[in-house]
């Protein structure tokens, strides 16, 4: 598409990267076919094509509307456009700078204003989430049913973290959300990895990675917590004690590994950035298939492979291929591609449209009649256990419990 920027971005580095992708889309709408806001809403203003359009009009100085907001929120910036598309569109890297330039040129109603404002104040902060939690834990039953639904009933035990014991070191995002909805998790990647010879650390003070407050158009503010994670790991990374950086959350992975790009305009953390994204590995690229045990687990598995891992990274059918090897038999997923809805604080601000992806992901999950549905996010994760018939399992915890029951430590 042909684009003459408005003075005002011309010559920024946003402005000579969104014209770049821009230029590439040629309008084909291939990418309408796998766009889940598409699929609910019908409106061509809601597909990757109609959003780019819009941005496109706004990077030329046309008029924005709290309407072209509406349909850029309504983006769930799930990046399966990024798949389907032929001409290589880097749809998701375009719609964060058509969102803060669009965001700037709006005002949004007082209420929307608050409700965002609160869960980018309080999602990215470990201590006062915990809290929240187990406040809302105590009032359930006055709850309204939307929230009651996201609230787990009781967090999970998460069992022993071995001790560091073995050479080799990663380290683990104990993350924002996910210490205190279900520590397990990073528990169960540690007992795995102990178990092919690498301890797992968690650093003290590392907490959100800024995917919350950078997809909630707080962008500076996520940046923020971006600088601050890097801050809490260099020191280990800077010593060379450390081999990898682990994530349990494809959610985190996708951001922590763009880091490079993310701080890429601030000089000060700009090397340090691009380090720890060359790091980063989701736990399904630091567990190699061919060292696992085949045939320890059983039971029919359903697996829902985040956008942020298959889309994003892309490691689609690794988490699926390690499942396999242990013995799980897993189920065939009608259009696997598709989001669950969850996308971050997506499900809270958008919620019919969050539920009504969630109910048909759920009936393409359970076609195949699994005992449980494994996958790799935490948002996704409690997004579809919220509603599920089944149980919903990271897929590490799985596998860990089928290793502790065929192979005891
Ligand atoms: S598939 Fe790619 S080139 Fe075609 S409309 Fe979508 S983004 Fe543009
Ligand atoms: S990121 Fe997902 S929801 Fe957004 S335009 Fe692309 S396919 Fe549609």
């Amino acid at each position: 598409m042909q684009t003459q920027l408005a003075d005002f971005i011309r010559d920024t580095p946003e402005g000579r990267e969104a014209e770049g992708i821009v230029r590439k889309c040629v309008h084909c709408g291939f990418c309408t076919a796998t766009c889940p806001s598409y699929q609910v809403l019908g409106d061509d203003l809601d597909s990757p094509r109609g959003r780019i359009y819009l941005m496109k009009r706004a990077l030329e100085g046309a008029p924005v509307t709290e309407k072209t907001r509406l349909h850029l929120d309504r983006c769930l910036t799930c990046r399966a456009c990024e798949t389907t598309c032929p001409s290589g569109v880097r749809y998701g890297r375009l719609v964060d700078i058509g969102r803060a330039l669009v965001e700037a040129r709006t005002t949004r109603t007082p209420v929307d204003r608050i409700f965002r404002g609160a869960l980018a104040f309080a999602l990215p902060r470990p201590r006062l989430f915990r809290f929240l939690v187990g406040l809302g834990r105590l009032a359930r039953p006055l709850l309204p049913a939307a929230l009651k639904a996201k609230l787990p009933q009781a967090k999970p035990p998460a069992g022993e973290w071995p001790a560091p014991r073995h050479a080799r070191k990663m380290l683990a995002l104990a993350g924002c959300v996910q210490q205190s909805l279900a520590p397990s998790i990073n528990a169960a990647a540690a007992r795995v990895l102990d178990r092919f010879g690498v301890s797992l650390v968690e650093v003290p003070g590392a907490a959100c990675c800024g995917a919350l407050r950078f997809h909630l158009n707080y962008q500076q503010q996520g940046r923020e917590d971006m600088r601050s994670l890097i801050d809490a790991w260099w020191p280990r990374v800077e010593r060379g004690e450390v081999e990898a950086i682990v994530m349990t959350a494809s959610g985190c992975g996708v951001t922590v590994k763009d880091y490079g790009h993310l701080l890429g305009e601030d000089p000060a953390y700009r090397e340090k950035a691009a380090r720890i994204g060359a790091l980063t590995k989701d736990l399904c690229e630091v567990l190699p298939l061919e060292a696992l045990p085949q045939g320890v687990a059983s039971g029919r598995v359903a697996f829902h492979s985040p956008c942020t891992l298959q889309h994003g990274q892309p490691l689609g059918g690794a988490v699926e291929a390690r499942l396999a090897r242990a013995g799980f038999e897993l189920t065939t997923v009608r259009d696997a591609h598709l989001c669950c809805g969850s996308s971050g604080t997506y499900s809270l601000l958008h919620p019919a449209i969050a539920q009504e992806l969630r109910s048909r992901k759920l009936a393409a999950l359970n076609e195949g009649g699994p005992d449980s549905i494994a996958t790799a996010n935490i948002g996704c994760l409690n997004h579809l256990q919220a509603a599920s018939p089944v149980p919903v399992r990271h897929w590490i915890e799985l596998l860990d419990q089928a290793l502790q029951r065929k192979m005891p430590a």
